[in-house]
């Protein structure tokens, strides 16, 4: 496969200012993307624009940018009008205009929708805005009132606008098209292009300059994809967990910004990996040694931005983690493209934080796969692999041509002071270990009172004893009586639906972690922040050890018996 989009343009090379382009760098854009450099010279040459590509493709910085860098700050009534389909997209388009803004002084941006009062709107269109971005409703509703002026109005664009014609918008937009100076500049921007939106570009745009950015949404099917659920911080930790437990030959770790490279290789060199940062600011001589180093084995992990990374072909990447999710699913094609090269299969983990899940859809989406998602390695599972890596370097050196020589010496050893050869085995063990211990530590069990239970009768740690009858007065009239012939308990776990847990993955977890059977399992209570699970009464305390361990979606489920509300008063609403 050869890769043919190492000729990027910088953001300079666009036509785009300084300070823009210093913002730009600043938020560790490296270069543009594809509907970025296709657009921005011409919206900059006053061409009116068509700009087809994929959700995620920046194409926001792609009309955001050009209108930044031609506003005439001294102009009062708005230069620039975008018309999205939502309050949020309307909200999120505003953000990036401050953010895109954040080097030029006095650059007013107002976001104009449904639901938020006039008042505010305005007020702000008295004190003089450059840039309005509204919803086509709300911005009807001004026009009509006379309460926007639009007379002086230079851009307008239609962002998303296949979606905007879903929600039933063409008229609005029409309406607006229509009455806006004729001589302004228009961008349309979509996913997709329905006849619709043909026809309305050949209505109101003029000559416009159509671009579409293809689809490159094929991944390889030799590349097993699969995800995992974690939270910002627990990063670091998830990434040399895994790192433990699969079989890597190679990786590369994907990381969204340049200074992020250098700062994850120096994490993982800590912890006794050979890392090394490439990044757009390194040097291509340097790059190239660092890739080649990777070839030969000297380095076994990368830590990459997409730019660096482009076109990399070392066939000993056995694994590609997107340790930030790209924004962009062409890039993740890009990336996971990286693994599974010279016919040999491969291995691409994604990390996904909560608020990164919309991303995992597109992504799903756009290359028409799904990806499993993992649970953490658990301790257990880390101890079992450095267990069995301890056992092969063993073998290893049992076929080393040296063997002789130290079997002399410690022949000599064993003759001299009268140990068990076992012993002497153990403590070279030892004098190779250094003080890194060998397994990790049980992570410590959570510890959980029950909270209205100060009686201190809490004996039954591991949770086997069934507490019965004394307290089933106090639980009020949630019938908790346990079925399967008396044989459960309900126990709380710390995920619910705020961490959009389903039934279905709580009893895979449980299952496979407690070796449990689906008839082990009684009724599910989601909650917001916990849930209720009913289980079989006696565990044993293996496996109430493995499931405290267990984690769904990267959280510690921290199992523990419920034993109700605190309050009888407070009654339970099922
Ligand atoms: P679209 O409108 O095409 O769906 P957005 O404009 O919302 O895409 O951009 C998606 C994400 O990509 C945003 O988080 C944005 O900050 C980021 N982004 C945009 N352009 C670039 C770029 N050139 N380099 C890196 N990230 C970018
Ligand atoms: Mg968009």
């Amino acid at each position: 496969m050869s890769d043919t989009e190492d000729q990027t343009a910088s953001f300079a090379d666009l036509g785009l200012g300084d300070r823009i382009v210093k913002t730009i760098k600043d938020l560790g854009y490296e270069s543009p993307s594809a509907i970025q450099a296709q657009t921005i010279p011409h919206l900059l040459a006053g061409r009116d624009v068509m700009g087809l590509a994929q959700t995620g493709t920046g194409k926001t910085a792609a009309f955001a940018l050009p209108i930044l860098d031609q506003l005439d700050l001294s102009q009062k009534t708005p230069q620039a009008l975008v018309l999205a389909p939502t309050r949020e997209l309307a909200l999120q388009v505003c953000e990036a205009f401050e953010k895109y803004a954040a080097n030029l002084r006095g650059v007013h941006v107002l976001p104009v929708y449904g639901g938020q009062g006039y008042g505010v709107q305005l007020s702000a269109l008295r004190r003089g805005v450059h840039i309005v971005v509204g919803t086509p409703g709300r911005i009807m509703d001004h026009l009509e009132k006379g309460t926007l002026d639009l007379t002086e109005l230079r851009f307008l664009v239609l962002d998303e606008a296949d979606e905007m014609l879903n929600m039933g918008f063409a008229e609005d937009v029409e309406t607006i098209l229509a009455d806006t100076p004729s001589d302004k500049q228009v961008a349309l921007f979509s996913a997709t292009m329905p006849k619709q939106i043909k026809t309305l570009s050949q209505k109101y745009l003029n000559d416009p300059v159509e671009i579409a950015i293809e689809r490159k949404t094929r991944t390889a099917e030799n590349v097993r994809q699969r995800y995992l659920m974690v939270s910002y911080p627990q990063k670091v930790d998830a990434l040399t967990r895994i790192l433990e437990v699969e079989n890597f030959e190679g990786a590369i770790v994907f990381v969204r910004t340049k200074n992020e490279t250098e700062t994850l290789a120096e994490k993982l060199r800590a912890r006794g990996y050979s890392a090394a940062a490439i990044n757009g600011d390194i040097v291509q001589a340097q790059r190239e040694r660092t890739v080649n180093q990777l070839k030969d084995g000297k380095l076994d992990i990368l830590v990459a931005t997409d730019v660096a990374a482009r076109g990399i072909d070392v066939p000993r990447i056995s694994h590609v983690f997107n340790y930030d999710i790209p924004t962009d699913t062409e890039a993740y094609v890009h990336r996971i493209g990286r693994t599974g090269r010279a016919g040999r299969s491969g291995d691409a983990i994604s990390f996904i934080t909560p608020r990164e899940r919309y991303l995992l859809k597109h992504i799903e989406k756009a290359t028409r796969s799904t990806l499993e998602q993992m649970q953490l390695p658990t301790v257990d599972a880390i101890n079992e692999s450095r267990l069995s890596r301890f056992d092969d370097q063993i073998t290893a050196a049992l076929e080393s041509p040296r063997i002789e020589f130290f079997r002399e010496v410690v022949g000599h050893y064993i003759r001299e002071h009268d140990v068990p050869e076992v012993d002497v085995a153990a403590a070279l063990a030892i004098a190779m270990q250094g003080d890194t211990p060998l397994l990790l530590e049980p992570e410590p069990e959570p510890e959980r009172r029950p909270r209205y239970d100060d009686r201190g009768d809490r004996g039954e740690k591991g949770g086997r004893a069934d507490r019965g009858d004394r307290d089933r007065g106090d639980r009020g009239p949630r019938d908790r009586a346990p079925r399967g012939g008396g044989n459960f308990q309900t126990y709380k776990i710390q995920v619910g639906k705020r961490h959009r847990v389903e039934p279905r993955q709580i009893v895979g977890a449980l299952a496979n972690e407690g070796g449990l059977d689906r008839r082990d399992f009684g009724k599910i209570t989601i909650r917001p922040d916990y849930s209720i699970v009913e289980l079989p009464a006696r565990l044993t305390d293996d496996q109430w050890e493995r499931l405290k361990n267990t984690r769904i979606s990267g959280k510690l489920i921290e199992l523990a018996k419920d034993y109700g509300p605190p309050n009888r008063s407070r009654k339970p609403k099922d």
